[in-house]
């Protein structure tokens, strides 16, 4: 364990303060407790704005499985006998034997949220729930920045409490985006929302759904099958659905020894690993399910019927409420025309922005030095550059693809990454204790 600042307000400083409990920081509280098992004393409170834990609710769809490997859990990767593994997990539940037998890498989406549950649910002295990060501040002793305050918001009541922490790790996850000019409303939704509002809708006539990637495509499947009588309009500008490359070599990028490759390569070689492996994760679709949306379409032109609608190389031009349902205006790119579409609900599955993590940082964001591009600069062990009077530290968990990655929101590298941040506090809270002892000293 590493030496304390010596200061007044020291025990009421904690060494880290994360924002957000998604599976990130989840990862994280993870790595912090297994360091303190093993003789750390590391303190660390978690702001959560959900009310309890969630990952992605709206789209646990029935049969929709991982997009990753059981063995990339929250644990695992970094430490392969963790009490916070998935087969710790499978042992407690005891299916241990029943997950073996099922012969499959990929558990159902809903079985791998209850695993996160599992583990939040036993990390939950660390987090406050329903408190929402909103700012925070550098507090400066000796001419040095040791801690940030970091403000916090109860989601209930609007009460504001503060936090002092050495180091803030920021894990807000991605912000939906809806398509530029539509605005969400009661018909119309964006996938994160989607299994919230599906339900209140009750003998559609004809449902849409724009977009090319996994969500969509999963939509698509769960609309037709929910909706035996309803036509489903899958609109995209791709040519058709195209298949997500999850093969062994290209697989490799989602090791934890590519970052180490790519953090240290050159911005042109960056650029160009983004657009190489795009296909293995982004506007990217399952090939199973690929299939059987094809086998679908295929069946209903045997039969005569065409409920399943692909309308290609189309885009969402505006859409607009009307009564009970959506007006949608399609653009179709060959013919350059566009098509008037009366819908019951429209489902916009077209991704996910980073959240800027400098919206939560307040007065801190100055500190935090920037590339030439105006980006973050962010070091391997994901803390963000900054000058030499600045002790504290701001770790980021997501919002990194520009230094780190294509893994920089998904959940491959977590655990791992948990790791290299919990070590890399560990290392400055030593190194930097001295400095200060000195400053104190002479002061
Ligand atoms: C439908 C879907 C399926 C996916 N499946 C996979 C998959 O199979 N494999 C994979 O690798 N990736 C997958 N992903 C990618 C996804 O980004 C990761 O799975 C994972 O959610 C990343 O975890 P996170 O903690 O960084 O972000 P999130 O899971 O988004 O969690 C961030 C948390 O921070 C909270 N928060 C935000 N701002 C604040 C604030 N100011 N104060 C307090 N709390 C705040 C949010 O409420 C949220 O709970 C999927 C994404 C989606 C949408």
């Amino acid at each position: 364990m590493g030496v304390r600042v010596d200061s007044a307000l020291a025990k009421d400083i904690l060494d880290v303060v994360g924002i957000g409990f998604g599976p990130s920081n989840l990862a994280l509280a993870i790595a912090l407790t297994e360091h303190n098992q093993q003789g750390g004393a590391l303190t660390a409170r978690f702001l959560e704005r959900k009310l309890e834990f969630g990952w992605h609710q709206g789209m646990l769809l029935e049969g929709a499985t991982m997009q990753v490997s059981f063995l990339k859990d929250l644990a695992t990767l970094r430490n392969p006998v963790s009490q916070f593994s998935f087969l710790s997990y499978l042992h407690t539940r005891n299916r241990l034997a029943d997950f073996v037998n099922h012969k499959s890498f990929f558990p159902s989406r809903v079985e791998f949220h209850d695993y996160f549950r599992w583990c939040a649910d036993q990390l939950s002295p660390l987090v406050d729930y329903g408190t929402e990060a909103v700012t925070a501040r550098p507090v400066y002793e000796a001419g040095m920045v040791t801690h940030y305050e970091v403000t916090a918001r109860c989601v209930v009541t609007g009460r504001i409490t503060a936090l002092l922490a050495r180091n803030v790790v920021v894990a807000p996850g991605l912000s939906p985006e809806l398509p530029a000019g539509i605005t969400a409303g009661e018909r119309i939704w964006h996938s994160s929302e989607f299994l919230d509002r599906v339900g209140g809708i009750t003998d559609p006539r004809r449902l849409m759904v724009v977009g090319a990637g996994q969500s969509a495509a999963e939509i698509v499947d769960h609309l037709h099958r929910a909706f035996p009588s309803a036509e489903v309009y899958a609109v995209f500008a791709r040519f058709g659905y195209s298949q997500a490359d999850d093969s062994p070599f290209a697989n490799r990028i989602f090791d934890p020894a590519a970052i180490d490759d790519f953090h240290a390569a050159t911005e042109e070689t960056k650029s160009a690993l983004l657009a190489y492996h795009a296909n293995t994760n982004y506007a990217v679709v399952d090939v199973d399910l690929i299939k059987d949306l094809y086998a679908r379409t295929y069946e209903e032109k045997v039969r005569g019927v065409s409920r399943l609608r692909l309308l290609n190389m189309s885009r969402l031009k505006s859409a607009r409420a009307s009564g009970d349902g959506v007006e949608v205006t399609i653009r179709h790119e060959n013919t350059a025309r566009e098509s008037l579409v009366e819908v019951d609900a429209l489902v916009c599955a077209t991704g996910y922005r980073e959240t800027d993590p400098t919206t939560l940082l307040g007065e801190v964001e100055p500190l935090l030095w920037r590339d030439e591009q105006d980006r973050l600069r962010v070091e391997r062990d994901y803390r963000v550059a900054t000058g030499p009077e600045v002790l504290a530290g701001v770790y980021l968990c997501g919002g990194t693809e520009h230094s780190h990655g294509i893994t920089s929101s998904l959940l491959s590298t977590s655990a791992v990454r948990a790791g290299d941040i919990v070590q890399s506090i560990v290392t400055r809270v030593e190194t930097h204790a001295a400095p200060l002892r000195a400053n104190a000293g002479t002061s």
